[in-house]
């Protein structure tokens, strides 16, 4: 048997690794980057399911189209709209989370030894799902607030296909691009030609409420935006949304076609019906206080119980803390001696493309009690401080 050249250079995730350990009852988990099932729909959602098989089954349960179902793709537009930002609906494609989105960019937009521009460090998942078409990273040059727009020379962004970027809460960092730098990013990144590719699944989760313009605003016609679902409603739906150019839109829609036919028509019926009322207005302030409140709590477990030679974000939403450890301290070595001790996190070495640090990781603090963020913290800063003082 002979595996394609592509299924040969897979490797599995170290993130997937980890967390299988961590499913474990016992070991208290700051590794997952899951939503929080406090804040599933689970009520409305029930509602919401016997109201389309009773009033729409035939269309619920056939086939669909690749694009997606108008009703959703125009709320998308809608929603965009209402933020000042006019988009055709011809432009929005429904996705299986924008997870394939990422996938079905890359296959149109890369090939083997392609130049992509990515943040330092940047989504693994995004990473992973470009690798398969071989590209060649670059990393652009990035500070504790997001990707430094004057480091992004004409020799960097040259002949780049793609130019991937996560303004908002980034994962794995938190951090969110300050509004100079973004439109100065957009306007460097189309004078060069460069495609900008938005993934912006955490926009919403702002826990003052207010979202900072997209990079799509500033380039409605050129820009590339992934949004999902999966944070706002709930990730088992599996659906989320690209919003493309002309010029790329129908290759989107024929690889997607070659791909899946279209996402599932059931889920896209039932998310439309959840929030054409404005259901989200209502339950996305619910969202934000949530993870307000559990970022709070770690935030003062880290001032606690971490040496003061450590240093970490202050995110202001989504659902991850980027902590920098004493170089002296090499996370993956320290994930096996927390795993012994029941706590786990993510190194933060595999979100970088090149020159990874040893003494990043990523703490994600939706999913965990308020007592075991503050046992799990403790437990963390006695390691590291026992492996200070070794
Ligand atoms: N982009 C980013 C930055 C993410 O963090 C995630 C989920 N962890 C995704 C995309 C994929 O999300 P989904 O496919 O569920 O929409």
């Amino acid at each position: 048997m002979t595996f394609s050249k592509r299924a040969q250079r897979l490797t599995g995730s170290s993130i997937r690794e980890i967390l299988k350990i961590t499913e474990r009852p016992d070991i208290i988990s700051f590794a997952g980057g899951l939503p929080s099932p406090a804040s599933f729909p689970v009520g409305p959602l029930k509602d919401t399911v016997m109201r389309v098989l009773a009033d729409a089954p035939e269309a619920a349960l056939q086939y669909g189209p690749t694009e997606g179902i108008a009703p959703l793709r125009q709320w998308v537009s809608n929603r965009f709209a209402s933020r000042g930002v006019a988009l055709d609906p011809d432009r929005v494609l429904i996705t299986s989370g924008s997870q394939q989105g990422l996938d079905l960019i890359g296959k149109c937009l890369i090939d083997s030894n392609s130049k992509v521009l990515v943040e330092t460090p940047s989504y693994l998942g995004a990473l992973q799902a470009f690798s398969l078409y071989h590209p060649r990273f670059c990393a652009m040059p990035s500070d504790h607030v997001g990707i430094d727009v004057d480091a992004l020379t004409p020799e960097l962004l040259n002949d780049a296909r793609l130019l991937y970027c996560l303004p908002n809460f980034q994962n794995p960092t938190g951090r969110c691009l300050p509004l100079p730098r973004r439109q100065a990013l957009v306007a460097k990144a189309k004078d060069a030609g460069v495609a900008v590719v938005e993934d912006d699944p955490y926009g919403e989760l702002s826990y003052r409420g207010e979202t900072l313009p997209s990079l799509l605003s500033y380039d409605p016609d050129n820009g590339i935006y992934l949004g999902s679902f999966s944070k706002v409603l709930a990730p088992g739906l599996r659906l989320g949304y690209i919003v493309a150019p002309p010029w790329l839109y129908q290759k989107l829609v024929q690889t997607k076609q070659a791909a899946d036919l279209h996402s599932p028509s059931l889920n896209q019926y039932l998310a439309y019906e959840l929030v054409r009322d404005g259901f989200l207005e209502v339950h996305i302030p619910r969202i934000r206080q949530l993870y307000r409140d559990q970022c709070q709590l770690m935030l003062s477990a880290l001032e606690r119980h971490f040496p003061a030679t450590a240093s970490w974000t202050r995110p202001q939403g989504g659902m991850f803390i980027w902590v920098t450890l004493p170089e002296a301290i090499d996370t993956q070595a320290l994930l096996a001696s927390a795993i012994d001790r029941g706590v786990a996190f993510v190194p933060g070495a595999p979100f970088f493309t090149e020159n990874a640090p040893t003494n990043t990781l990523r703490l994600s603090f939706v999913t965990v009690s308020a007592e075991r963020i503050e046992a799990g913290i403790r437990l963390l800063g006695e390691l590291i401080q026992a492996e200070l003082a070794r």
